[in-house]
């Protein structure tokens, strides 16, 4: 299978141009979901004794696959958190690939590991938070909100052995990603939700906990605050939250999975004053920071927390004696053992265009937030519901139901256009369904922007 033969070179450039082309076109064609009935019938068997070839197989991708996706990086896609990987990202991510690295052990990774320690030296300085903090790269935020609540968990238990016995307990609000709440399950703790969407506060935990008996209150060992809610970019009182866990002695962990790169946005910064003082803190590279698909990354004020939880053992893992082979292991600080050194195409993006860039990209998210909010306010058919809050936008069309909301986003799917979903707001009592915004990639223009309103008429 890995004899270099003349198909392999061919297939090799076959490849590189494909990739060529791809990341140079920064309007890529916006796929649709197709059917697995439909596709099946489209590709044919695909899996054989004797193999398709590559050429046949590349070509069904082209001709039929790729297109039943929808490229993430597309400049009218404003829906979930959307991706705009930097073009040099996505080559060095190929050669992460390429270069066949495990990069659990500093033992087999040392290089890799080492460049993207570098990048998350500089994640770290963005944060404030005190010397001796580290962290490493994740699958996501998922992965890193588990680590996180995994280690937090593991040290509430070693305070205290009657802590073993508990079932413990993460307070958190009604805006906090989904994540964190199916993470908790994973775990076996509980959740309580703090029935706000709006910015955690001080009193609002306090509010919270008087309302608890004493052991319930007992089984409290962590507060989860969000640096960016998912739905509308909303940043909780990181000070105030910060405040109640040093007097309540539990772990304070910030998710900032989607908002963490606005921490290197100067016109923002301030918003997150009290993250320094976070245990563990969520950052996904692969929102706001440009980097392919996937990473995240999770940040501790102290590792060797971190470490106690999550170290493995086992008679094969014994093998760190060389000299050379002493250094940062990434697989003992999250719950993945076998790694991807996938903060690698971050490093090298961070290092070829320095990070003023990174800055200036991020600002220009904000931005558009901002340029959206205005276009939406002189325009009498429309209504902002809240203030553009980082890069999230959410408004209303006056007198859209539900159906109009989605039977808008669907054509402007099928037509290729763009990509912008209906979310859910709580104004007083009830949920309404209003549309919304969320700027990452620097290439949206304002033309974009004002076509895809115009699209509501
Ligand atoms: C996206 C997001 C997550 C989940 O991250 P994945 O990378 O999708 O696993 C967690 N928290 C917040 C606030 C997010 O925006």
């Amino acid at each position: 299978m890995h004899n270099i033969d003349i198909d392999l070179v061919e297939m090799t450039l076959d490849v590189t141009k494909y990739v060529i082309n791809r990341i140079t076109n920064t309007n890529p064609v916006l796929g649709m979901p197709k059917k697995e009935e439909e596709l099946k019938k489209l590709v044919g068997e695909t899996i054989t004794p004797e193999g398709i070839g590559g050429e046949v197989a590349f070509e069904k991708w082209k001709e039929v696959l790729v297109k039943a996706t929808v490229p993430i990086d597309h400049p009218r896609h404003l829906a979930f958190v959307p991706a705009s990987p930097t073009r040099s990202a996505i080559m060095f991510d190929l050669i992460t690939s390429a270069s066949c690295i495990h990069g659990a052990y500093w033992m087999e990774g040392a290089g890799g590991i080492f460049a993207e320690n570098e990048a998350m030296r500089w994640l770290v300085s963005l944060t404030g938070m005190p010397k001796g903090a580290f962290g490493v790269f994740t699958s996501g935020g998922t992965a890193a909100n588990l680590s996180a609540m995994v280690t937090a968990r593991e040290h509430w238990r070693s305070l205290d052995k009657n802590h073993d016995a508990l079932k413990g307990l993460i307070i958190t609000s009604v805006g906090a990603h989904s994540s964190v709440k199916s993470m908790a399950k994973v775990i076996d703790a509980e959740i309580l939700l703090v029935p706000t969407e709006d910015v955690l506060t001080y009193d609002k935990l306090r509010e919270t906990i008087e309302g608890l008996d004493a052991f319930t209150r007992k089984r409290l060992f962590a507060v989860v605050a969000t640096g960016g809610t998912t739905n509308a970019g909303i940043i909780d009182d990181l000070d105030g939250v910060a405040r109640f866990c040093e007097e309540e002695n539990v772990w304070f962990h910030v998710d900032a999975a989607y908002g963490g790169g606005a921490l290197a946005a100067d016109s923002v910064r301030h918003l997150f004053n009290g993250i320094e003082k976070a245990d563990s803190i969520t950052i996904d590279p692969h929102k706001w920071l440009f980097s392919p698909y996937d990473c995240g990354a999770i940040l501790y004020k102290h590792p060797e927390l971190a470490k106690k939880a999550h170290a493995q053992e086992g008679s094969y893992l014994d093998i760190f004696k060389d000299e050379g082979a002493q250094g940062f292991n990434p697989a003992e600080y999250q719950i993945q053992l076998t790694r991807r050194v996938r903060g690698l195409p971050l490093w090298f993006s961070l290092a070829m265009h320095g990070t003023n860039r990174y800055k200036e990209a991020i600002e220009r998210g904000i931005e558009l937030a901002k340029i959206a909010g205005d276009m939406i306010r002189s325009n009498s058919e429309l209504e902002l519901v809240r203030e553009p809050s980082l890069s999230c936008v959410l408004f209303r069309k006056i007198g859209w139901t539900p159906e109009d909301y989605k039977e808008w986003t669907y054509e402007n799917q099928r037509d290729g256009f763009a990509l912008v979903t209906p979310t859910k707001w709580k104004t007083g009592e009830t949920y309404e369904t209003v549309s919304r915004f969320c700027f990452i990639n620097p290439d949206t223009t304002e033309e974009d922007i004002a076509a895809i309103l115009a699209s509501m008429n």
